[in-house]
């Protein structure tokens, strides 16, 4: 467009330049016509020249007539006769060689008279006469050439005045053409101009419009990075900020920092038990009930999954233990979500201090304090104290101590028999794990497993009791059975069913010989890992018992997505039977139950006769425990030998 516009101007301009040039010429080609030509001039000379020569021919004739008359005429025709020599005339003279001639003839007739005439008689006058009348017609034919040639002139003059015009007039219109298209042109230019101006408008306004969304979203971004979106409660990073804060304070004031942390017992299983979304609902309960009793926002925290915090100064260790007692007592009444009524209870891990000053290390002594809690079962509050420490310190060493055993075999095997609760036949050996520690002693496997299984060793250790356990079932004489007990943490690797397969066939036991033991919290994972290596073992032929049943938190329906061959009543029902009826009761749930699914019941911890008399009242299939025999390193000599 602008290059369009630019075009017109510049035609503009140049048609502009071209009108007055042509204006110009035409002024030229006028002047021409208003000159005095060379035939007016030619028929001035020619006709002075007949009226001198008459004037001349009447003294000659009339004696009366003075020679003044007739030198005046000469006169005359002598100033006539410079016309020649200049303008026009000159120009048409000079044209032609026979004009040339003639008028040098003129000249010298005239010059001849100019010196002469006074001198002159009539007769000689009258004799020169006859010379001049012989340029005469040459005279007359000049005058008439110039007029024809003036003729000839005036009309190319009048043609090209003509054309002039006709240029002169398509410009003008051209100009005007031009000059109505650059009108239309500005017009639309301003058109789009405007248009342009009012998109610029609505653009700033958009600007202006996504600019207060950015703030909003910037706003909400901000709260978002300190708040979890769930309970819209302060979260983690808010935490670590404000417990800063706090010890900064603190410690201007010579004042104490608490800090409280709370994880909720069995959350998990809520959430297996009932969905995630019952689980959010109840976080969302637990943090709606914790702002009701009146904790202000601004010293709890959600620092992730069913774990909270609070955080205080300047509370004694009787006042934050109340403190900790009301939050508990809060949380732990019942919740009903969807129509389910749900039960849950927190542990609580609590620092006080006046001296630390280190916010990691506040933290840890409340994780600490938390861990003891935990450790102690559902709902309890620990305090912080150096002892927890020093048994972290220990469990460090433990760590270490168990990689330096595994190195020098210091794991070994111990057997308890597993006989029929009715012939007391023997009919599986049970493998548990022994550390003989160089210092210590033989130490039972509660001591080291869950540090091992933290640990990842349990993968190693788990690997070699099976080994030696397959290795030394293989050469008994007669097949008795033999039980291997499985961490979670081994059925959650995928490698674990080619380990299992690789043992038997290296050992040669047949698949049908070895039972795995494993607990119900193995099957309490997201991961399908779990069932899958229990199913397809089992496809091999593997045996595959439920241990410690009914300590755990299992649904049916999880359990029916294995066929267990067999269920092991846990030791505490069966310690429990003559005291409790409602143990009894249990043991007689869990074999009905068994038997329907078409499996076997197996008692763990039987000591006594009367617990066995019991327990083939009730049905149960197996027994194991002290009455029996104690887990030792060998086996019977019958089973061994045959
Ligand atoms: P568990 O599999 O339930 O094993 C039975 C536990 O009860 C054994 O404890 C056994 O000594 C004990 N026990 C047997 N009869 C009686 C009785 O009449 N009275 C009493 N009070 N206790 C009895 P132990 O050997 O200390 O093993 C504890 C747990 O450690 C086992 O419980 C098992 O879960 C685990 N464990 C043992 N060996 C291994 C292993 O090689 N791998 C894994 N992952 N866990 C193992
Ligand atoms: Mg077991
Ligand atoms: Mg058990």
């Amino acid at each position: 467009m602008n290059r369009i516009l630019a075009g017109i101007i510049f035609f503009l301009f140049i048609s502009t330049g071209y009108i007055s040039y042509l204006v110009h010429e035409r002024q030229q080609e006028l002047q021409k016509l208003t000159h005095y030509t060379a035939s007016w001039s030619a028929a001035q000379l020619v006709s002075e020249y007949y009226r001198f020569e008459s004037m001349l021919g009447l003294y000659t004739i009339d004696e009366n007539m003075s020679m003044d008359e007739a030198r005046l005429r000469l006169d005359i025709m002598l100033s006539q006769s410079d016309l020649m020599k200049e303008g026009d005339l000159k120009g048409y003279i000079d044209s032609s060689k026979a004009h040339q001639e003639l008028a040098s003839q003129l000249e010298q007739a005239l010059d001849y008279l100019d010196t002469h005439l006074e001198k002159m008689n009539r007769p000689e006058i009258q004799a020169y006469l006859k010379t001049m009348h012989s340029l005469d017609a040459r005279l007359g034919s000049l005058s008439s050439g110039a007029l024809d040639r003036d003729i000839n002139s005036v009309s190319d003059a009048n043609l090209k005045i003509k054309t002039l015009y006709y240029i002169y007039s398509a410009t003008s219109v051209l100009l005007i053409i031009m000059s109505a298209i650059l009108g239309l042109l500005i017009f639309y230019q301003n058109r789009n101009i405007r248009l342009a101006h009012l998109q610029v408008k609505s653009l700033a306004d958009a600007l202006q419009e996504s600019k207060e969304q950015l703030q909003i979203q910037n706003a909400r971004l901000e709260y978002d990075v300190y708040h979890d979106s769930l309970t819209e409660m302060n979260n983690r990073h808010f935490f670590w900020g404000n417990l800063t804060e706090t010890i900064e304070v603190a410690a201007k004031i010579d004042s104490s920092v608490t800090v409280m942390l709370f994880d909720l017992d069995r959350f998990k299983e809520v959430n297996d038990t009932y969905g995630h979304d019952v689980g959010d609902m109840l976080l969302r309960q637990i943090s709606q009930r914790l702002i009701a009793i009146g904790l202000t926002s601004a010293t709890l925290y959600r620092l992730g999954g069913d774990e909270f915090a609070f955080l205080s100064s300047g509370l004694t260790e009787t006042g934050a233990v109340s403190r900790a007692q009301k939050i508990c007592d809060a949380i732990n009444q019942p919740y009903t979500i969807y129509n389910t009524v749900i039960n849950i209870t927190t542990c609580v891990g609590i620092v006080i201090s006046d001296t630390e000053r280190r916010s990691d290390y506040l933290y840890k002594f409340a994780d600490l304090a938390l861990y003891e809690a935990k450790n102690e079962g559902a709902g309890k509050i620990k305090v912080f104290r150096q002892w927890m420490l020093d048994k972290l310190q220990e469990s460090r060493t433990l760590e270490h101590d168990m990689a330096q055993a595994l190195v020098n075999k210091e794991f070994v095997v111990y057997y308890q028999p597993i006989v029929d609760s009715f012939s007391r036949e023997i009919y599986s050996y049970e493998a548990l794990i022994r550390w003989i520690h160089p210092l210590k002693g033989v130490l039972s496997p509660d001591t080291f497993i869950p540090v091992a299984e933290k640990t990842g060793m349990i993968n190693e250790m788990g690997k070699s009791v099976l080994e030696m356990a397959c290795r030394e079932a293989a050469c008994w004489a007669v097949p008795t059975k033999i039980s291997v007990n499985v961490s979670p943490v081994q059925l959650s690797s995928k490698a674990f069913t080619g380990i299992v397969m690789s043992i038997l066939k290296d050992t040669g036991l047949a698949a049908e010989r070895l039972e795995l033991e494993v607990t119900e919290s193995s099957l309490f994972t997201e991961s399908s890992t779990p069932v899958n290596t229990l199913n397809r073992l089992r496809a091999l032929g593997v045996k595959i018992s439920i241990d410690d049943f009914g300590t755990g938190y299992s649904s049916l329906s999880r359990l029916s997505r294995i066929a267990f061959d067999k269920i092991k009543i846990d030791k505490s029902f069966v310690h429990s039977i003559s005291a409790q009826g409602d143990a009894l009761n249990i043991i007689r749930l869990i074999t009905g139950m068994a038997k329907s699914l078409n499996m076997k019941a197996v008692a763990e911890g039987v000591e006594t006769q009367e617990q066995l008399e019991s327990l083939q009242a009730l049905g149960c299939d197996f027994a194991q425990g002290y009455l029996f025999g104690k887990p030792q390193p060998f086996i019977d000599a019958k089973i061994r030998n045959g």
